[in-house]
């Protein structure tokens, strides 16, 4: 039995998950007269966005580097009167390293640093800069990967150092797996439109904005908060969906709550899950079973987000940066990074104190994952021991493990995402929504949710 009756003068949504895609997917169609009914599987709304406070230390578990890319992250934020909330980061967030030779090394932040820069040989950077004179790829239907098209563009050196490392610290992924088109399509596109992607992006560089880093005084979630009160009482916690079939006009989701099977009929539906739960959905339009292998193909590798304490007297290395990757290529470390939270945002430590977020795992070494903690805390402590000197241990120590972290855009991936639209259309007043379709970064999910939002919302003819 449902427990929520249709009013007969708004179309219901069901909404499947509240994470940000399904939070601002319900926010949109609550703006546009649907009466929205959100089912959270677990206790709380956020998914992949988790900030903790305990103790003076304000730790996030997901997302710690949100960009605010695209303008509906931006519009999300003034029109949910967050901007007050918002805080700066610290000028030195713009200082990046990376790992060579076993020391941190500073990204260049600018072309004209790179002359003086050791993060490349002298013959990789005269490689470098003879990006624009090799010639453009002309296969369009090849979807190289990540791996082949930098190191076909810039040598082997920017891929190892560059590219390497950006991916394990975006993706948790390995750039040799990834497509190019899917998970770095703007670089495709200026070797299209440019014939070369240092010419493209210093064109594009004149005229696009910078885009800033999205954080708040407690935290990214802060976001999901604001949408859970605008949605008030709107979303059912503890709510598992198991399936969602249409017959005539109408969707039934099933779902499970404290034991108890139960079903909601709405009119639209917005399934807002990870790929590979979404796969999981039992989904049934006119009596047949919708395929969702598309979604069940997409991988996610896990990852251990580490939160470590120290007292600052303890760490030699000033942290003064946004954080360190580690390349593949360096030999004997074991994590893929780590962020300095404290450095870049206030209040994220004690007075004293640092805060360091280790990442454990991804697509390069899925094995760690499966570790006890205390060995993967372990692992992490001895890079950090290398690379910043240690004079004593954490004195606060947090952590997350993503068994199934972030949807990877691999090589093959239109194939994939044709398989997903075609799901999506034999849908009815439909639509799937999450990080494996605009974009894994949180400013993308946000904007798969408003699209999402918009397609459904269309289809019900709802007013805008
Ligand atoms: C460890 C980690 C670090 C990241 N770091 C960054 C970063 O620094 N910057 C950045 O921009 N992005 C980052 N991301 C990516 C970004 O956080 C995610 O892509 C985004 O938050 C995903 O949102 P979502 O709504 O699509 O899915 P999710 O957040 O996964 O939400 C899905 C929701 O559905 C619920 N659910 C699951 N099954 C069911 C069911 N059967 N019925 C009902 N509900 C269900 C879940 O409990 C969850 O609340 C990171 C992701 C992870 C995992």
């Amino acid at each position: 039995m449902s427990r929520w009756t249709r009013s007969a003068s708004s179309p219901v949504v069901g909404v499947v998950g509240a994470g940000i895609a399904g939070l601002v997917a319900a926010f949109r169609l609550a703006q546009r007269g649907a009466t929205v009914r959100v089912l959270e599987a677990s206790d709380r709304a956020g998914g992949a966005i988790q900030s903790i406070h305990e103790d003076g230390w304000r730790v996030e578990l997901g997302p710690n580097t949100v960009p605010e890319r695209g303008f509906l992250l931006g519009e999300l934020i003034t029109e949910l009167g967050l901007r007050d909330a918002q805080v700066e980061p610290d000028e030195s967030a713009s200082t990046r390293y990376v790992v060579r030779g076993g020391r941190l090394v500073a990204l260049p932040r600018s072309p004209g640093d790179l002359v003086s820069s050791e993060f490349l040989s002298a013959g990789a950077k005269l490689r470098l800069l003879a990006e624009p004179f090799v010639s453009r790829f002309e296969e369009d239907e090849v979807d190289e990967s990540l791996a082949n098209f930098i190191a076909r563009r810039f040598g082997r050196e920017v891929l190892d150092y560059g590219i390497d490392p950006f991916v394990a610290g975006t993706y948790a992924g390995d750039a040799r797996q990834l497509s190019a088109r899917h998970a770095l399509g703007r670089l495709v596109d200026l070797e299209r439109d440019f014939g070369s992607i240092l010419a493209g992006a210093l064109r594009s560089t004149r005229t696009e904005p910078r885009r800033p880093l999205v954080n708040f005084e407690e935290g990214v979630e802060t976001i999901v908060r604001a949408l859970v009160d605008r949605l008030d009482g709107s979303i059912t916690f503890g709510a598992r969906a198991t399936g969602a079939s249409h017959d005539g006009d109408d969707w039934t989701l099933s779902y499970e709550e404290g034991g108890a099977h139960e079903t909601l009929q709405c009119d639209g539906l917005v399934v807002a899950l990870p790929a590979y739960l979404a796969a999981e959905l039992d989904v049934v339009v006119a009596g047949q079973g919708a395929p969702t292998d598309a979604l069940a193909s997409i991988s996610h590798p896990p990852i251990t987000m580490l939160a470590l304490g120290f007292e600052r007297a303890d760490v030699r290395h000033p942290l003064d940066g946004f954080g360190v990757l580690i390349p593949s290529c360096e030999e004997g470390f074991h994590t893929l990074g780590a962020a300095f939270p404290s450095t870049i945002f206030e209040g994220r430590a004690p007075e004293g104190h640092a805060l360091v977020m280790s990442f454990v795992g991804g697509a390069r070494a899925p094995e760690l994952c499966a570790l006890p903690i205390e060995e993967q805390i372990a692992l992490a402590l001895e890079d950090l021991d290398r690379l910043f000197g240690l004079s004593n241990g954490p004195v606060f120590t947090r952590w997350r493990q993503w068994a199934r972290s972030i949807p990877q855009y691999e090589v093959g991936y239109g194939r994939v995402m044709d398989g997903v639209d075609a799901l999506e259309r034999s849908m009815p007043h439909s639509a799937l929504a999450g990080n494996y379709r605009q974009g894994i970064a949180v400013s993308d999910t946000v904007a798969s949710g408003h699209a999402a939002a918009q397609r459904v919302a269309d289809s019900l003819h709802l007013q805008e």
